[in-house]
C-alpha cells in the first residue's frame, strides 16, 4: 500500500516520462492532489477548449465527471484517447434528461406552440443531448458564456428549449429581461408543459433539471449570512435558484466567482455560494481577504470519486495499454454533438 507522498512520485515520474504525449485536465471541483498534478484547471469552457486545442497528447486524462469526458472526446481528434480515472463519476443534473425524453418533449413543445423551436442546452449535459441540440440548429452554453448564447438563440423569434438546468436557464433569460411570467416549465414526469400566460407571450421553454449541489442553496442560507457577516458581500453560482441569485450581491461563472474575490481589496469580505472544493481553494488563495462558504453541504460526490488511487491506476493503464477507462462517443453522436459544441466557440 503506497502513501499519498509515494503516490504523487509515481504520478509525476509517469507525467515526465509521457510528456506532451500525456495531458491531465482537472475541473475547478476537483481536490487539491488533483488540482496540483494537472496540466490545466478550469471550468467547463476552458478545458473543452484546452481539449480541442492541444493536438499533441495521445492521452488526455480528465479529471471530472463523465459528461465531461465525453465533450473532451467529441473536440479531440479520433487518434486522441479520453480517459475519465473515477468510472462512476457521473452528473446527476446532466441525467435529468436523455434523448428519448427530449424527442418527447419537442413533439409536445410543437403542439402546444406550433410554433419553431431551438434547442440550447448546458454543456453540463449528455453527449446525446448535444447532438440533440446540434441537429436542430442548437448550441451548448456554459455558465460563463449562457447571456452570450442565449441572446443569440431568443433573437431568432423561435421558442427557446433550454436544457438540463432550470435555474441557469431561468437566471439567464431574466438578465435578458424575459419575465419569469414569460417562462414556461416543461415536466419531464407527466411530459406536460406548465406556464401562466398566454401561450404566445411564452419566450422560453425551461427544463425541469437542476444541479442538486446549488438548487439546495436557498434564501435561508443568505439572510444567516446576512445576520452573522453583515460586512461581507455574498456571490453566488447560476445554478442556483433564481430567488437566491436575486438574494445575492453578485452571480455568474465559476470563473467569475474566482475572479471577483481575486480582484476585490485586501481586507474585504466574501461568502460564496458553490462547490466546497472551489471554495476551499479560493479562500486558500486570497488569505488577504475573508472567504466564507454560504452552504457547507455544498459538496459534488461526484466531483470528489476522482482520487490519487484512481489517477495512478489510469496512468499506470496506458503504460499497460489498457485503456478500459477510455470515454469514447459514438461517431453518429459526436457529428451532431460538435455541431453545437462549435456554434457556441464560434458565439463566444
Ligand atoms: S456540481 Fe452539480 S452540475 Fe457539477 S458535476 Fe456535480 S452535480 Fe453535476
Amino acid at each position: 500500500m503506497l502513501n499519498k507522498e509515494e503516490k504523487l512520485k509515481k504520478i509525476q515520474d509517469i507525467k515526465k516520462e509521457y510528456g506532451e504525449d500525456l495531458l491531465i485536465l482537472a475541473h475547478h471541483y476537483q481536490n487539491n492532489d488533483i488540482v496540483s498534478l494537472a496540466d490545466y484547471t478550469g471550468d467547463s469552457l476552458k478545458l473543452a477548449k484546452y481539449a480541442q486545442e492541444n493536438k499533441k497528447a495521445k492521452y488526455v486524462v480528465f479529471c471530472g465527471v463523465h459528461f465531461m469526458a465525453e465533450t473532451a472526446d467529441i473536440l479531440t481528434e479520433d487518434w486522441q484517447k479520453v480517459l475519465l480515472p473515477a468510472g462512476g463519476a457521473g452528473c446527476p443534473m446532466a441525467d435529468m434528461a436523455n434523448l428519448a425524453e427530449a424527442e418527447t418533449a419537442w413533439e409536445v413543445l410543437k403542439i402546444e406552440f406550433d410554433k419553431d423551436l431551438l434547442p440550447v442546452t448546458y454543456v453540463n449535459s449528455r453527449a446525446d443531448i448535444k447532438a440533440f441540440c446540434g441537429s436542430k440548429g442548437g448550441s451548448t452554453v456554459t455558465s460563463g458564456n449562457a447571456p452570450k448564447v442565449m441572446e443569440w438563440a431568443l433573437s431568432q423569434n423561435k421558442i427557446v428549449l433550454f436544457l438540463p438546468d432550470r435555474h441557469l436557464g431561468e437566471n439567464t433569460a431574466y438578465e435578458l429581461g424575459i419575465e419569469p411570467k414569460n417562462m414556461a416549465i416543461y415536466n419531464r414526469k407527466t411530459q406536460k408543459v406548465e406556464y401562466e400566460c398566454p401561450k404566445e407571450d411564452v419566450r422560453i421553454v425551461l427544463w425541469d433539471g437542476y444541479c442538486h449541489v446549488h438548487h439546495a442553496i436557498t434564501v435561508k442560507h443568505i439572510e444567516q449570512a446576512r445576520n452573522s457577516l453583515p460586512e461581507a458581500k455574498i456571490i453566488v453560482h447560476p445554478e442556483c435558484p433564481f430567488d437566491v441569485v436575486r438574494a445575492a450581491d453578485g452571480y455568474g461563472s465559476t470563473e467569475y466567482l474566482i475572479n471577483t474575490v481575486k480582484n476585490a481589496p485586501a481586507g474585504s469580505s466574501w461568502v460564496v455560494g458553490t462547490e466546497s472544493n472551489l471554495v476551499a481553494r479560493v479562500k486558500a488563495q486570497n488569505t488577504d481577504k475573508q472567504v466564507y462558504i454560504l452552504d457547507t453541504h455544498s459538496v459534488c460526490t461526484n466531483m470528489n470519486k476522482t482520487n490519487l488511487d484512481n489517477l495512478l491506476e489510469t496512468l499506470e493503464d496506458i503504460k499497460n495499454n489498457n485503456f478500459s477507462k477510455q470515454v469514447k462517443v459514438s461517431k453518429d453522436i459526436a457529428e451532431d454533438a460538435v455541431k453545437s459544441l462549435d456554434t457556441m466557440l464560434e458565439l463566444c
